[in-house]
């Protein structure tokens, strides 16, 4: 061996962690207290403020050379990054369908961030806790013990996967390699189906042309008729029918589709069934509500998020395949650098990077282990179902107000309205705006049957009847004078 010249540059002066370890701890510990006392606060700050234009300036610093004091940085979390996040730790936070976290989440992020584990592959425990999560998951949806899960970013990510992993089971495993080859594929979910949906499609290569949206009834989910009628018209005109997918919990309004009368039709036709349960899935936690999603356990892959209404730190999205064998065909691909041994740290038969398209990947296992671990399934669950009878009283406050009319009820946890009478439509955008800026509470604006209208989604385990009761009286207020100056 030759000889090395003795290597005369200190660890200290090179490595990344930090030089004076005792005063690392105490900054550390400090921002823990400060992140414990922002959360306990939550309340008593707006939902959310618009950032001031002096403020957005600070972010267009140019790249630091230097490093700065972790004190100093903590201040500046406090006064320039904390005041100004979405707002959805909020209870007032109802807008869109988002998830509020939960003090154990934020240790378990820590900790994840600590062990820095990449979960692409190989043998160590990040993967068993992905695997159980993954059997947790089976049992919750009465899936088969040897289901297959992968953790991705959200259910924008998982329906992507599904679809590919729906194409390769129609199409053949000659798919991957040679594309469509003319195959005139169709996929086919109610009008009310998230957008991710149809942008699934387009980013396969496939076009969001091949997506049938099929009608649905008063209660928004599809109408199985007129989807059996789709596909057969689809069969005669020479498409290639591949997957159904249908919804548990729209986004627009809660929904749910009939899921056992569409897994009967996807047997008789021979179709992928997938289900987007982004945050309605999670409504099995519950037993009070897990019936209104029977039928769930005949889907071929379902996608959902533990960051909605798991409230496990962002991101913590999955997919849930029935039959393992297919979700690996959809990715598998061991490429040299891949080559699994049969000991050491590269053994193990499939990896996560075998079952999605990601490599490099965290430990989002861990945080949603972690909080089911601390808070347990049924609290969790009693949670959700809570959801369910505050956006109930939210929609009889509102029937209670003449100003208002309910345009989409509270099916599971949405509940949409508008102003009632001829005004001018724009007015209902002007109330949630004044909302928004009054710091008060966020509803967001959506559309239902083609006229706009305000929606809240009671998504937060932190929102209570008292909450609405707050809201109603800020929303009756806050409509008044809006609608008084015009
Ligand atoms: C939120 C949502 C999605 C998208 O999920 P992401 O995690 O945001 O990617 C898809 N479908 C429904 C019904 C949703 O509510």
């Amino acid at each position: 061996m030759p000889q090395l010249a003795p290597n005369t540059i200190p660890v200290a002066d090179t490595s990344l962690d930090p030089m004076d370890r005792e005063a690392f701890r105490r900054s550390a510990h400090r921002a823990l207290d400060m992140m414990i006392d922002d959360l306990a606060g939550v309340e008593d700050r707006p939902v959310w403020q618009a950032m001031p234009d002096a403020l957005r300036g600070r972010f267009r610093e140019a790249l630091p050379r230097e490093g700065s004091d972790l004190d100093d940085m903590l201040e500046d979390v406090r006064a320039d990054i904390a005041p100004y996040v979405t707002g959805n730790r909020h209870p007032l936070f109802m807008g869109w369908v988002h998830g509020a976290g939960t003090p154990v989440g934020m240790i378990a992020e820590m900790i994840a961030a600590g062990l820095n584990a990449n979960c692409g592959g190989r043998d160590h425990v990040g993967i068993e806790v992905e695997k159980q999560v993954t059997r947790w998951a089976a049992e919750l949806f009465d899936f088969p013990a040897s289901a297959s899960g992968v953790f991705v970013t959200g259910t924008s990510m998982a329906n992507f996967i599904g679809l590919l992993i729906a194409r390769t089971q129609t199409l053949g495993m000659e798919s991957r390699v040679m594309g469509l080859r003319g195959s005139r594929v169709t996929v086919y979910a109610a009008e009310g189906a998230h957008g991710c949906v149809a942008q699934a499609l387009e980013m396969a290569g496939i076009g969001s042309d091949a997506l049938r949206m099929i009608p649905t009834d008063a209660t928004g989910g599809l109408i199985p008729d007129a989807l059996d009628a789709a596909i057969l018209h689809d069969w005669d005109q020479g498409f290639r029918p591949m997957m159904i997918v249908g919804t548990a919990g729209s986004v627009n309004t809660g929904s749910i589709d009939p899921l056992g009368a569409v897994a009967d039709i996807a047997r008789r036709h021979g179709l992928w069934f997938h289900i987007d349960g982004a945050f309605g899935a999670l409504a099995a936690l519950s037993p009070d509500l897990k019936p209104m999603l029977a039928g769930i356990e005949r889907a071929d892959s379902i996608a959902f998020d533990f960051h909605k209404w798991a409230h496990v730190p962002y991101d913590a999205g999955f997919l849930l395949v029935k039959d393992a064998e297919a979700h690996r065909r959809g990715f598998s691909d061991v490429n040299a650098y891949l080559q699994r041994a049969p000991r050491g740290i590269a053994a193990g038969e499939t990896w996560p990077c075998d079952l999605g398209p990601d490599l490099s990947r965290g430990f989002r296992a861990f945080k949603t282990w972690f909080t089911f671990r601390a808070l347990g399934a049924e609290r969790i669950g009693d949670s959700i179902a809570r959801c369910c009878r505050v956006a109930a009283r939210l929609e009889a406050g509102l029937r209670a107000i003449p100003l208002f009319e309910v345009v989409a009820p509270a099916t599971l946890n949405i509940v949409c309205w508008r102003l009632t009478g001829d005004h001018d439509e724009a007015l209902n955008a002007g109330i949630v705006m004044d909302l928004h800026e009054s710091g008060l509470a966020v509803p967001s604006m959506t559309t239902v049957e083609h006229r706009p209208a305000i929606r809240a989604a009671i998504v937060n385990h932190r929102t209570t009847e008292a909450h609405i009761d707050d809201f109603l009286a800020d929303l009756t207020r806050i409509t008044k004078a809006r609608i008084a100056s015009g």
